[in-house]
């Protein structure tokens, strides 16, 4: 077997009742089309593949190619060797894709704006990520995990946390807790519409500097009267606005 390589994130799940869990998460059913980033050594392929309609799988490390291509046999299994973040979604015509990953957690941020771009082609997207990023793109306000992806993602889909998974459910065992997360995109809403973008812009400057007072911060795109006439209150820091609070901001810009 191949060396896990710790440049492309490979932790290998190999607890069977973790894989047990997702799988019961995830509720796959046969007329559902899959997309797999990372496959690894097939651990939830090889699980997926029988209750499912289709799966494409993308894997970047050519040295796993020749393990699954076992699943070729199926022949509901597509393998793309290539990384997620140059592979087009354009081709594949469904729109009702799901995804799942226990995704390489040094490009976790990369792979979520991928996921943002292309939201329109998901049903839903189940991924594992370490805990503290997880706990980010799920926390609510006023607590230090609450930050810009906090935001951008809450708007865009629901996300829901699902369990814990301890660093022993792994080879090689990774230094930290993994989560697991469902999450569904919101109809209507795009990475690329107005508001995401006025989105993007207030929450940078925003969580720029995390101790200043909201009002002082944003002075130079909206006037403290503004936030006032939005219920807002100036003197609050970044972390105690909710998600709609930044939705109104970025309604009223843009
Ligand atoms: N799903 C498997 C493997 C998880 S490890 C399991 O649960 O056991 C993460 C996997 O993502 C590795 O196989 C790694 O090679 C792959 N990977 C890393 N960077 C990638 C990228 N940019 N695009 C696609 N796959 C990638």
């Amino acid at each position: 077997m191949p060396k896990a390589k710790k440049s492309l994130g490979q932790n290998f799940l190999i607890d069977p009742l973790v894989i047990d869990q997702i799988i019961k998460h995830v509720n796959p059913d046969l007329t559902n089309q899959f997309l797999e980033i990372g496959p690894g050594k097939g651990a939830i392929t090889e699980r997926l593949i029988n209750t499912v309609r289709e799966i494409h799988a993308v894997e970047i490390d050519g040295g796993l190619l020749k393990k699954l291509s076992q699943f070729q046999n199926n022949g509901n299994f597509h393998l793309h060797n290539k990384s997620i973040l140059d592979f087009e979604l354009d081709e594949m015509g469904d729109k009702d894709l799901r995804i799942i990953g226990n995704l390489p957690y040094n490009i976790s941020t990369p792979i979520m704006l991928w996921s943002f771009k292309n939201l329109s082609f998901f049903k839903d997207m189940h991924f594992m990520f370490q805990k503290e990023f997880g706990d980010r793109l799920v926390s609510e306000n006023n607590k230090k995990s609450f930050g810009r992806i906090s935001v951008i993602t809450q708007y865009l889909t629901k996300p829901k946390f699902c369990f814990l998974i301890e660093p022993e459910s792994f080879s090689p065992q990774p230094k930290v807790e993994s989560v697991f997360i469902r999450f569904e995109p919101i109809k209507g809403r795009s990475f690329d519409d107005p508001i995401t973008d006025k989105l993007q812009e207030v929450t940078r400057i925003a969580f720029m500097h995390k101790r200043k007072m909201i009002g002082k911060s944003l002075q130079k795109i909206l006037s403290e009267n503004e936030l006032s006439q939005l219920n807002i209150d100036t003197k609050a820091r970044p972390e105690n606005l909710s998600v709609k609070d930044y939705v109104k901001i970025a309604e009223m810009l843009a």
